[in-house]
């Protein structure tokens, strides 16, 4: 499909970002048209900017042109938030990729938006020091996304999540207008707080061209603990029990039966007793001195609610083995079920015994299998409705368990996302959990922010008022 950028404006875009800094090659176009929705949509035109003035140039021409611009890391998104779903130019980061600085001294860095979550981990590390949001795509997840999508991931029980982490950003308005937020210190109440307001906005309100994060020392030691209940109600007792009281440990994890066969089946060399139904993967952190303490302590309070085994990881071999392969249970899924739903719904913890029976309930109801697993820590639980493509009659059925797992979560005093965002995916759902006051007010915030409605249209809101 040829593209359909008018010669005048695949022009200035060449100007702006340099003949090779612009892919119009219906090929080329093509590495840039999924991401991990599962979703296809073929963008008119890749640019390519490698500084923020290049940037700049891009959306004066778009705005001007009232053409989409589609902010992209990496594509590892799951709610189709990096797709040109209403055509235009999807706006990648790929070469705006440099750390500008670490200052050890003021415990933070400045990192243009593409540099790659797990390479800026391995350049903190030579400073003892890291960012703790940590997404599992880290190897190829950019701090772009990150902030965009306000991720996080298993250690969010300690350290909380992007929105935590985060000091200033430099952004490009629609127009192109340079705009500073925020800055260098860990204190500051000067207005209002945009820095947060643009953090999580999905790259509709701005596109982040420069961040200041905030750093964290790296711990001196980390232990594992595997506990294995004999039903995933007691699990999710347990959870609620070591949450509300005493310290938190800085991971919870949690695996239902069928996430358990899957990590028993995974050839990963995970022994847990076999008459285990549901399993808590905790991680506690600290000084060489105290590491030990913490997670017998842990244990100790874990033993509380009567578990089949609780055990702490002898080594640290056998810790990263756990969570290796805690982490390729999202990817083995998608390859055992590549249709699958995957949502990332939260409840407060002390709900979450209440969700794991719902789901069981709605799963048994509706014939539509469910696998969860997750961030127990924060509630926050994958829910994975799998689909048959064989069965003309499980479309149909796995929109309705979605929908019933979407009320019994908002009845729960839930949210119907803790990390992955609305996107494209999720957006006919929103009015459900927002207050229709702010739901009013946001889609006003984005009319104020990108008149034009060029940055990212068609994500988050299910019809966007002008
Ligand atoms: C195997 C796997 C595991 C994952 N695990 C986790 C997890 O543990 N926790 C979690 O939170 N997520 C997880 N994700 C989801 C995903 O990795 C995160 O949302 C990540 O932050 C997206 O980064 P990205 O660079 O791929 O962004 P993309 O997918 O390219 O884009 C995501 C969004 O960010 C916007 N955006 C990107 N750059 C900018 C910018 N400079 N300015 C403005 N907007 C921008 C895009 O427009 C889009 O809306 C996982 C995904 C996969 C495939």
């Amino acid at each position: 499909m040829a593209s359909e950028l008018e010669p005048a404006v695949r022009e200035a875009l060449a100007n702006a970002v340099g003949a090779d800094g612009l892919l119009i090659g219906a090929a080329q176009r093509e590495a840039y048209a999924r991401d991990n929705s599962g979703r296809r949509f073929l963008p008119w035109a890749v640019a390519l900017p490698a500084t923020a003035e290049q940037v700049a140039g891009v959306l004066r021409v778009c705005h001007q042109a009232a053409i989409p611009v589609i902010p992209r890391g990496a594509g590892t998104g799951c709610v189709g938030g990096g797709l040109a779903v209403q055509g235009g130019v999807v706006l990648s980061t790929q070469r705006l990729n440099r750390i500008l600085a670490v200052e050890p001294a003021d415990r933070l860095a400045v990192v243009e938006p593409g540099v790659v979550h797990g390479e800026l981990k391995e350049r903190l590390a030579a400073h003892g020091l890291f960012w703790p949001p940590e997404p599992s795509s880290s190897r190829s997840c950019t701090i772009g996304g990150n902030l965009a999508m306000c991720s996080a991931g298993p250690n969010a029980v300690r350290y909380g999540v992007t929105r935590h982490w985060v000091l200033g950003l430099t952004v490009l308005l629609a127009d192109g207008t340079r705009m500073r937020v925020g800055g260098y210190t860990t204190k500051g109440v000067v207005g209002y707080d945009l820095t947060q307001l643009l953090i999580g906005s999905e790259g509709t309100l701005a596109v982040v061209v420069e961040a200041i994060l905030k750093l964290a020392p790296v711990p001196e030691a980390r232990r594992t603990l595997r506990i294995v209940f004999r039903d995933m109600e007691q699990a999710a007792l347990a959870v609620a029990g070591v949450m509300g009281r005493g310290e938190p440990p800085s991971a919870l994890e949690f695996l239902d039966p069928a996430a358990l066969a899957l990590l028993r089946g995974s050839g990963a060399g995970i022994e847990c007793h076999p008459e285990g139904q549901a399993l808590l993967l905790a991680e506690v952190e600290g000084t060489l001195e105290e590491v030990d303490r913490k997670a017998n302590g842990l244990r100790e309070r874990l033993l509380v609610f009567d578990p089949l085994e609780a055990v702490v990881a002898v080594s640290e071999q056998e810790s990263k083995k756990i969570w290796s392969a805690r982490y390729a249970l999202s990817p083995t899924l998608t390859r055992l079920a590549p249709r699958r739903i995957n949502e990332d719904v939260v409840v407060p913890v002390s709900r979450l015994a209440a969700l794991v029976a719902g789901l069981a309930v709605i799963a048994k109801e509706t014939g539509v299998p469910i696998v969860s697993f997750g961030h127990a820590g924060n509630g926050n639980i994958h829910v994975n409705l799998l689909t048959d493509p064989a069965d003309p009659t499980q479309e149909r059925k796995v929109v309705g368990a979605l929908d019933r797992v979407f009320d019994l979560v908002l009845q729960l005093n839930g949210t119907l996302s803790g990390e992955h965002g609305v996107g494209i995916m999720k957006r006919d759902y929103i009015a459900r959990e927002l207050d229709p006051g702010a739901l009013a007010l946001q889609t006003r915030i984005k009319q104020l922010f990108d008149p034009r409605n060029i940055l990212n249209p068609g994500k988050i809101f299910p019809v966007l008022h002008h």
